[in-house]
């Protein structure tokens, strides 16, 4: 499996080959550490924790960007602190637990399900823990109670199920999505963001965090407008979400003419 590497001072970052999953570790005082969504298969993640084992560190606290499967697992040998996430997101994970069980048999089976999307909601601004200061986002773009971290000693933004260079804008469900998702981009874009690490795909510098803002607010503007999208991301299994979320097939129509 892979292993940890640093993307900015004190923050490491794994990715998983399922769907280019990023695990991100955040070192503290005395060996202890923040875990943001441990992924995501099985091995990966006693690898994670096995890995931070070797390095001496040890779970303070875990934080779950929101509630979906492939962000909520965990792991006995990755301790009991508290996994803290928003207050809606906690309410998602315990409304959509059995979807949310299916998917995870079927996607990553064997994870231990006792552990499996167990959060604690934290109605605050700041995650508690001894390390660097660890702010919480909460937008509903998504999810809702979507809950991305930035650490502004390094400029660190870990920014959940968005600003992703392999996916395009995920909606979520219901009226106002594309609204709720523009509030979402906006509250990110006011951060003074120097590393971008998405929750889906690879790791990027301030410049990229803008081109990839840029290319979400001109995807939305598409989608609004009822025009072929351009899109590079639209490839796989985003083509069928794209169209899901009333997308046209615009690479296609690019391709063709
Ligand atoms: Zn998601």
């Amino acid at each position: 499996m892979r292993q940890l590497a640093e993307v900015a001072p004190g923050i490491l970052m794994v990715t998983g080959q399922p769907y280019t999953t990023t695990t991100t570790v955040v070192t503290g005082h005395d060996g202890r550490c923040l875990v943001i969504d441990p992924a995501i298969t099985v091995a990966d993640v006693r690898g994670l924790a096995g890995e931070l084992a070797a390095r001496a560190l040890r779970a303070e606290s875990g934080w779950a960007t929101h509630a979906h499967w492939d962000h909520v697992l965990w792991c006995e040998e990755l301790g009991n602190p508290p996994r803290y996430a928003a207050p809606a997101a906690v309410a998602a994970a315990a409304a959509d637990r059995p979807a949310m069980i299916e998917a995870v048999e079927r996607e990553v089976p064997g994870h231990d399900l006792e552990l499996f999307g167990q959060l604690q909601a934290l109605d605050a601004d700041h995650i508690p823990w001894h390390g660097p200061a660890a702010q919480v986002i909460v937008h509903d773009g998504h999810q809702a109670g979507h809950g991305a971290v930035f650490f502004p000693a390094t400029g660190t933004l870990v920014a959940g199920d968005m600003c992703s260079d392999v996916e395009i804008p995920l909606l979520g469900p219901g009226p106002g999505a594309v609204g709720r998702y523009r509030d979402g981009l906006d509250r990110l874009a006011s951060l003074d963001v120097r590393v971008v690490v998405p929750g889906h795909g690879h790791a990027g510098d301030a410049a990229e965090f803008r081109r990839r803002l840029a290319a979400d607010l001109r995807y939305l503007d598409d989608l609004e407008a009822g025009r072929p999208s351009r899109d590079a991301r639209i490839t796989g299994w985003l083509r069928t979400e794209h169209e899901r979320q009333g997308g046209t097939s615009g690479v296609e129509s690019v391709r063709n003419g």
